[in-house]
């Protein structure tokens, strides 16, 4: 067990003037929080945050990072508040606590290789500063070293987790030595009979292994000596059973047969000799071809340096040697960490600059950043700038570009879900469709069999795979419209000169009239009138003869004759929202929902929609055959009611307040106001307020307009926008 006392010596071994004290009141919190508390081998919960906290000065992390540890399961184990920590040992601290308690709060589920990547970078991209990645590490492998003391079934969660998850991470970030005890014991908790069986073995041959490693040992010491290449170590070690047994599965071989289980380790001063060592190896054995690696020139992605090659000792046993220099070693055992040690202000040198390319391109660091001994200083990195991670309420991670939205989300699962999404649920909130994803959250998307998306929707989507399926299914429901419009129009057209359609869509005339518009199809020729590209008067014009066309007089009396002889009269167009290309309410009239309504087909922008008691449509009476009947469509049962706004005009008492109780007024039925002016100096002493609101139907509006003149002061209420006439 380690003594606190202890843990002060060495911190201080690497850190002369690191605050003490610091740590001192973070032991006594943690102490004080976790009392009572048990780990489940029976020993004071206080081991487990004092291990951690040893983990991280092996590593010299700084006091931040070290005091992190002693505290990093007091918010999540205990009553204490992230604000507690933050007011008692600062913001940089309590930074650390808090990702460290977020990242531990993430629940991985899946053992399927491209989530589990997903969610490694999820992970990452949550952390804004590396130290959180290192305490979470050294908590994890803390919990892997205790972990027999766990039930079986939460014994092999967690070592599947550290297999998927942290071990990768660890490599990732150039740990080598703690992803490789990360994977070991994976292995002994995940495949606990191979793992024994391959143990056993390895034991029974251990003593005749190491007297080989041994001599193999004094033999390259005693070449490189003869050769005058300086060497700092050299050391042997069997590998580690889960690199045997990886070999074992990919040679589909017995233990028997795996020779090159041992491997030497050669610790050279400078890069130079690295491959004068190189030299002597081979001049002492034959390399196996094939197997000779210059990771020097060609580093790993995770910025591992390394000469690797296998030779076939004296007595026909292949065996491994790496070598490489100090730094190179340092850097292959602790990766991120061996540059996160105390700096005591000393600014960086050229290795530190190396280090940020290779930091760089291992963290896939996207951003610019101009100085970068500031980016170490701070120790801040954005892993993954660009993207967001979160949830299916199963535990599914996706990824997405920043700016996602619930939408993205929706379409990401299924384009119905997508097409059908009505509302959206995150973390157990309901949210607006246009609210950001955040890292982490858990989003369960609500739908409505038959919702249609909307056009609205491509103002806020952020994947390109949503944008197209939002724009594919308006364009095909567009057409639809334009068919069925078409139709109708046509239909119209028909009755005007009393043609019956019977026999008039088929034969030369109509073949000849689909090959002149250059389409196929009758939907494609009543799209065409629907968009307002061919006129229904031209396509009739090609299907009769001039001679037989006579136009109907338009007389009031005989279009009812009409409509009783076609059996119930004009089917009506219907009327959606507002967001309708084909079908559009006017703008000098801007009926409402519920209002009465007459359309008019206009000459190439489809109908447009008029209030009947608009002063406009007494001038489109002149042209009473391009009116056509049309009727508000119904809203779908739990669909959001489209707003429309509407501007109203009032004449009111100038003086003071009056506009205080007009806005109050207003906000006390639950109404929106998009704009609001006043104006003042009138005659009379009034003075006239115009205010635009949003409004859902027609009963809404007079709602508000009978809300308005029940304000004292109010002189007069009227909707503007309606007077001018032409
Ligand atoms: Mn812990």
């Amino acid at each position: 067990m380690i003594r606190f006392e202890d843990l002060v010596e060495k911190v201080k071994a690497y850190s002369p003037d690191a605050d003490v004290e610091l740590l001192r009141r973070a032991y006594v919190f943690s102490a004080f929080e976790h009392r009572g508390q048990v780990r489940h081998s029976g020993e004071p919960y206080l081991i487990h945050p004092l291990a951690v906290a040893d983990f991280l000065a092996d590593m010299k992390l700084d006091v931040v990072a070290v005091s992190a540890g002693l505290l990093h399961d007091v918010v999540e184990d205990t009553l204490t508040t992230i604000e507690r920590i933050r007011e008692l040992f600062g913001p940089e601290v309590a930074h650390v606590v808090e990702g460290v308690t977020k990242i531990s709060a993430v629940r991985f589920s899946s053992t399927e290789e491209r989530q589990a990547e997903t969610f490694r970078k999820m992970l990452l991209a949550m952390v804004d500063d590396i130290r959180v990645i290192l305490v979470k590490l050294s908590d994890r492998l803390h919990n892997m070293r205790t972990l027999n003391h766990l039930a079986e079934e939460k014994r092999i969660a967690i070592a599947q987790e550290t297999r998927d998850i942290y071990a990768p991470i660890a490599n990732r970030l150039g740990m080598s030595k703690l992803k490789n005890e990360l994977e070991e014991l994976s292995f002994r908790y995940l495949e606990p009979q191979l793992y024994e069986s391959l143990r056993a073995r390895v034991d029974a041959r251990r003593r005749a292994t190491e007297g080989l490693i041994e001599q193999l040992r004094a033999t390259i010491e005693a070449k490189l000596q003869e050769a005058s290449v300086p060497v700092i170590q050299i050391d042997g070690r069997i590998k580690r059973l889960w690199s045997i047994a990886q070999k074992l599965k990919k040679q589909r071989i017995e233990l028997d047969q795996v020779y090159d289980f041992i491997a030497l380790r050669i610790i050279t001063a400078s890069v130079k000799d690295c491959y004068a060592a190189l030299g002597i190896i081979h001049q002492t054995w034959s390399p196996v071809p094939g197997r000779i690696k210059d990771f020097i020139a060609m580093p790993r992605p995770n910025g591992y340096q390394s000469l690797h090659t296998s030779v076939i000792s004296d007595v026909g046993m292949p065996f491994e040697v790496q070598i490489r220099t100090l730094e190179m070693h340092r850097m292959a055992e602790e990766g991120v960490a061996a540059h996160w040690k105390y700096k005591e202000g000393r600014v960086g040198d050229q290795n530190d600059e190396r280090y940020f390319q290779w930091m760089r391109q291992l963290l896939e660091f996207q951003q610019e950043v101009r100085d970068p001994r500031e980016f170490i200083q701070n120790l801040k990195v954005e892993l993954y700038p660009e993207e967001v991670y979160a949830f299916t309420p199963k535990g599914q991670v996706k990824a997405f570009p920043r700016g996602a939205t619930p939408i993205d989300f929706a379409y990401s699962i299924h384009t119905d879900v997508g097409h059908q999404c009505v509302g959206a649920r995150v973390n157990g909130k309901m949210v607006p469709l246009r609210a950001h994803l955040r890292n982490g959250d858990i989003v369960e998307i609500i739908t409505q069999s038959g919702h249609r998306p909307s056009r609205d929707w491509l103002n806020f989507v952020a994947t390109s795979h949503a944008r197209y399926k939002i724009k594919h299914m308006i364009r095909l429901e567009e057409r639809a419209r334009a068919i069925d419009l078409g139709r109708k129009v046509f239909d119209k057209e028909l009755r005007r000169f009393d043609v019956s359609q019977k026999g008039l869509l088929e034969g030369d005339l109509f073949n000849k009239a689909l090959s002149d518009a250059g389409v196929k199809t009758l939907d494609d020729l009543m799209a065409l009138i629907g968009y307002g590209t061919l006129s229904a008067k031209q396509l009739l014009g090609k299907l009769v003869p001039a001679e037989r066309l006579r136009e109907r007089p338009p007389d009031g009396a005989m279009t009812a004759a009409v409509k009783r002889a076609f059996g119930g009269g004009e089917e009506k167009i219907k009327v959606r929202g507002s967001d309708d290309v084909l079908v559009f309410r006017a703008k000098c009239c801007n009926p409402i929902r519920g209002e009465k309504i007459v359309g008019y087909i206009t000459r190439g922008k489809g109908v447009s929609v008029h209030s009947a008691t608009c002063p406009n449509v007494m001038n489109l009476l002149y042209d009473p055959e391009r009116r056509i009947d049309v009727e508000w469509e119904k809203a779908p049962g739990g669909e959001a009611v489209a707003s429309y706004t509407v501007k109203l005009s009032m004449e009111v008492e100038d003086r003071k307040g009056v506009l205080a109780a007009v806005s109050a007024k207003i906000a006390d039925i639950n109404t929106n106001i998009r704009n609001m002016e006043a104006r003042t100096g009138g005659d009379e002493q009034l003075a006239r307020i115009d205010v635009t609101v949003e409004i859902s139907d027609v009963q809404h509006l007079e709602k508000v307009i009978r809300a308005l003149k029940s304000v004292n002061g109010v002189v007069d209420v009227e909707r503007a926008g309606r007077v001018q006439g032409g």
